[in-house]
This record gives C-alpha cells, sequence and structure tokens, in this order.
C-alpha cells in the first residue's frame, strides 16, 4: 500500500499510454516515470531524505505531480499548500510543517519572493514573462538531472502526506495522513466510481485540496487512466477541457457545476463523452441539485461528502439516488467508511431528528500536526471522528446536512440552522449571494442576520425580503436583520468563511462593512 509502488505498477502495465494532458502537452506513464525519478535526485541533492516535509505551492501543472511523485520515492512527506494564501499564512504552514523545501510557482513571483522560511525554495512554472523569484528552477532541474540510486519504498504506515483544512471555521489544521490511509482512499474512490483504464479524468478544481489530489488524482494513477489537469478553473476553459479531451469523469464544488450554467452559449459545448459528474466540498440545495440535473441533461451525477481529516472520505449519494435523494449526501455506502449520526446525548439520532455525523475510517488522519489537543478533542472516546456538521437521516437512512455546529444559531432557545434559512432566501430574484448567522443578543440569546449581495442596481428591503420568507419559514428564523455587503469571504474553494462575517458583522454593534 505505497503510493510509488503503485503509481510504478501503473506505469509498467501501461508505459506508452497517456497519464496526463495538460493544454497541448501530453505526457506518457514512462515519461512521468522518468521525470519522477530525476526530480527525487533533485530533491536528494538540496537534502530531502525520508520523512521530510517537501511543500508545493503549484496551480495544476505536471510539475506538481512530478514533485508529488519525486518526493515520495525518497519516502518524504507531501504537504500541498494552498496558492492563493497570503504571506503569513504561507509562512504559518511552512512553519508549522517543517518544510524542508517548497516549490512555489514562479507565477505567485511577488509573494514567492517575500516568503521568509527556512525551508529551501525552488521555483516551478512557465519562466516567460514571469518575475525572477531569484531561487532555482525546479523544471528545469529535473530536466538537467540523472536520476540516481534510490531508496527502498517506506512501509504503509511511514506518513505520507500533511493536509492542510480548508480554514472554514478558523485557523487551517495540519492532518496527517499514512501512507496506507491515501491508498485506501484511491482504492474506495476507483472502486466507487468503476473507474478503469479508459477513464479520463478531468481535475479542475485546486489540486492542493484533499479531494482533487487523493480521491480523483491518485485514483486515476492506480487504475492506469489519463488525467487532464486544468491549470486554473474557469467556467468556459472547464467546459472546453472535457470537450477537448472526451473527459469522462471530473469533479468540481457546487459553484463549479453552477457556474458554466451562466455562460450563453453552455449548449453548445459537446459534453457527450461525460459519464459521471461528481461534486462535493460543499452544500448543494436540492433545488440547486435538480437545477444541475435539468441543465446538464443528465442524472449522472453523484455528490460526496467528507473532510481533509478523513482524507476526504465520507458518503456518497449515487446517480441512481441524484432525483430521488437531491439534497441528500446519500448513505453510509463507501467500503472502509462507517458512518453514524448522534443525537446530543450520545444516543442514536431517530428519522427525522438532528444529530452530528460522526465517521470512522481505514483513510482517516492519524491526527493532527504538533496538536494532541485538537487531536483528542476531535475523536469520541470509542474512536469516532466528530465532524462538527449536523444532519437529519430520513426513514431510508440517507443523510441531509443542515449545518455546522459552530454555524447553528440560538435564539429565544429555538435552534435555527443557518443554511435552512440560506436555502429559503437564495432563489430571491435580487440576490447573488446569501450567508446567514447569528449575532449575540442580551435577551434572546442570538438574533438572526442575513448578510445579503445584491445583484448590481438592485437594492432589495428588509421588509420585502421578510415578506419574501414569511411563507417559507417559521416566525423565529426570519432574518431580523439584512446587512448589504459587496462579497462574502469564501475561501478558495468556495466555502463561505463565517467566523470572518461574524467577527465583522456578528459582533453586538450592527455595522455595515465592505468585506472582500
Ligand atoms: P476547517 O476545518 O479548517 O474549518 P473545513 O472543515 O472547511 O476547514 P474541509 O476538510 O475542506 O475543511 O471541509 C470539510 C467540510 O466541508 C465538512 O465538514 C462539511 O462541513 C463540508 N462539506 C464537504 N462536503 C459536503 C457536502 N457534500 N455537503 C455539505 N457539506 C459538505
Amino acid at each position: 500500500m505505497n503510493l510509488i509502488s503503485m503509481f510504478d505498477e501503473s506505469a509498467s502495465r501501461w508505459p506508452t499510454k497517456t497519464l496526463l494532458h495538460y493544454g497541448d502537452e501530453a505526457f506518457s506513464y514512462a515519461q512521468i516515470q522518468a521525470l519522477s525519478r530525476r526530480a527525487a535526485q533533485v530533491l536528494r541533492d538540496r537534502g530531502v531524505g525520508q520523512g521530510d516535509r517537501v511543500a508545493l505551492m503549484c496551480f495544476n501543472t505536471p510539475y506538481f505531480l512530478i514533485g508529488v511523485l519525486g518526493a515520495l520515492r525518497l519516502g518524504a512527506v507531501v504537504v500541498p499548500v494552498n496558492h492563493k494564501l497570503q504571506k503569513p499564512e504561507v509562512e504559518f504552514i511552512l512553519r508549522h510543517s517543517a518544510a524542508r523545501l517548497c516549490i512555489i510557482d514562479v507565477a505567485l513571483g511577488a509573494l514567492a519572493q517575500r516568503i521568509e522560511t527556512e525551508a529551501c525554495l525552488l521555483g516551478t512554472g512557465d519562466m516567460a514573462g514571469a518575475a525572477d523569484v531569484g531561487f532555482d528552477h525546479f523544471d528545469t532541474l529535473v530536466q538537467r538531472t540523472e536520476a540516481g540510486e534510490l531508496p527502498a519504498p517506506v512501509g504503509d504506515e511511514a506518513l505520507a502526506q500533511v493536509l492542510y483544512t480548508s480554514g472554514t471555521t478558523g485557523q487551517p489544521k495540519g492532518c496527517l495522513h499514512s501512507q496506507r490511509a491515501v491508498f485506501t482512499t484511491a482504492l474506495v474512490c476507483a472502486a466507487a466510481l468503476s473507474m478503469t483504464h479508459n477513464d479520463r479524468m478531468l481535475i479542475a478544481m485546486p489540486i492542493w485540496h484533499a479531494a482533487p489530489l487523493n480521491n480523483w488524482t491518485f485514483g486515476t494513477l492506480l487504475m492506469g487512466g489519463t488525467l487532464v489537469f486544468l491549470r486554473e478553473y474557469a467556467p468556459r476553459g472547464f467546459l472546453e477541457a472535457i470537450a477537448r479531451h472526451r473527459v469522462t469523469l471530473t469533479f468540481g464544488a457546487p459553484i463549479a457545476l453552477l457556474a458554466p450554467l451562466e455562460l450563453a452559449d453552455f449548449d453548445s459545448h459537446d459534453l457527450g463523452s461525460m459519464r459521471l459528474w461528481i461534486y462535493g466540498g460543499g452544500p448543494l440545495g436540492e433545488d440547486m441539485a435538480k437545477r444541475l440535473m435539468q441543465r446538464y441533461r443528465t442524472t449522472q451525477f453523484m455528490q460526496v461528502y467528507g473532510m481533509t481529516e478523513m482524507g476526504p472520505l465520507g458518503t456518497a449519494l449515487f446517480p441512481e439516488d441524484a432525483l430521488r435523494k437531491a439534497g441528500s449526501i446519500g448513505r453510509s455506502s463507501l467500503p472502509g467508511v462507517q458512518v453514524r449520526v448522534v443525537a446530543e446525548d450520545g444516543g442514536a439520532t431517530p428519522a427525522g431528528q438532528v444529530g452530528e455525523i460522526q465517521l470512522r475510517s481505514e483513510a482517516a488522519m492519524r491526527g493532527y500536526q504538533d496538536d494532541p489537543e485538537a487531536t483528542r478533542a476531535a475523536y469520541t472516546p470509542d474512536g469516532w471522528y466528530r465532524s462538527g456538521d449536523l444532519a437529519r437521516v430520513d426513514e431510508d437512512g440517507y443523510y441531509y446536512v443542515v449545518d455546522r455546529l459552530k454555524d447553528l444559531i440560538t435564539t429565544g432557545g429555538e435552534n435555527v440552522y443557518s443554511k435552512e434559512v440560506e436555502d429559503a432566501l437564495s432563489p430571491h430574484p435580487d440576490l447573488a449571494d446569501v450567508a446567514v448567522i447569528g449575532r449575540p443578543h442580551p435577551d434572546w440569546g442570538e438574533t438572526v442576520v442575513a448578510v445579503i449581495v445584491p445583484w448590481p442596481g438592485r437594492q432589495p428591503d428588509a421588509e420585502a425580503l421578510k415578506a419574501f420568507l414569511a411563507d417559507k419559514l417559521a416566525r423565529y428564523k426570519i432574518p431580523r436583520e439584512y446587512v448589504c455587503v459587496d462579497t462574502l469571504p469564501r475561501t478558495p474553494s468556495g466555502k463561505l468563511q463565517k467566523h470572518l462575517l461574524r467577527k465583522d458583522i456578528g459582533a453586538p454593534a450592527p455595522s455595515l462593512p465592505s468585506t472582500s
């Protein structure tokens, strides 16, 4: 269950087959294998050995993959870094993960130059037009270096990755994943998708996230399939890549599948090669899920739910249920992953009631980097991971995420699920985006506040919005206050960062900040 042995096996089965399409470039399995051996030598020449941390802050590029495989060849530990982070955030991750070396895209030139770190820095990506970041170019070094003797592969239990969470609820946490855990994730995903070597998987979401990397990239490598890398997601580029490379599988955050629908020429793209559209990583309400199926003219959709801590496996809603159970994240249905929904008193949740989703999995993290207290707090005494997500279970055992525990609003002794209010308010024609939070209140505990982004030229008034909700929600759930902002703070994967909203807008004295 060693990742590099797994990759080498695929390369020996399919040496001449195209492993990766990237724009006009194509790389075979044998080419990537040879480049990854050279990459290992480049890293070794810079002092990287077994167990050392190698950070990669890259777009979805061939040299990201080559760097990851090169590091794994040495038994080093891969630390993918979000390329949208700012200087202090990157420095935090490099310091926190004790990165020995960091490969950073030269397109992030200004940032790369300013980063203060003890890690050895190497640049990657297209040098033409990029500012000189002042350190060696990984890609050139790989092309010029001869591969040397390589160490024997490390064992199953060796650490393979430190994956940082999105930071939706605060500071990102470093999840420690073993070789076995990542291998398991790839295997479970390949099985769940009935993946074969004939599949062509488009990686359109940032590859430093757990799902694009572990589920879909490693899953494809395991089966000898072909990857298509989109350097950076854009709605039109997404559709064009599918048509051009006859893609069969892809994964997107809900917003990534919804955004192309706004293109005037959406229907003119040939998407006929697709056999399954996968989405997840954030909530998508029933109406929007149905809209996707209607506009893409297929029910071949699979919703996945999971989190970085679990590798990120959790549940899946398979295509046969896509319409019937739209809005659900599916049941406990992935091999090796157990799921339960637990009431506040620790007991089982009766159908229709809300409880916390808890998981136990072969793909689970070993714990958080340097944080035994958070690791302990993340698990129940009997070893289940506490997701912090609240879900309702229906009579057939399907789960519906209703909120995150931290986003639950308590007003006058009643629980208000912010997601329910957002789902009710977001179809309003004047609103481009909506978030609902609680603001501390001396009498009621909290009041419900809607933070809204109106479409340009629209100015919805609070009374009209309340009237819109009047026949949809109980009175206590209807926001008392409506705060207009230009944009909502989101993570690069599109998740609302409500802790930032609570800090800015949820403070007891209301104000009208402009968030960015
Ligand atoms: P942090 O832990 O730093 O706050 P995060 O929890 O957003 O970040 P991730 O591991 O990227 O980090 O996200 C996992 C969370 O994303 C889940 O706990 C859940 O709240 C949400 N999520 C994932 N998939 C789905 C889905 N299909 N439907 C609803 N929510 C989802």
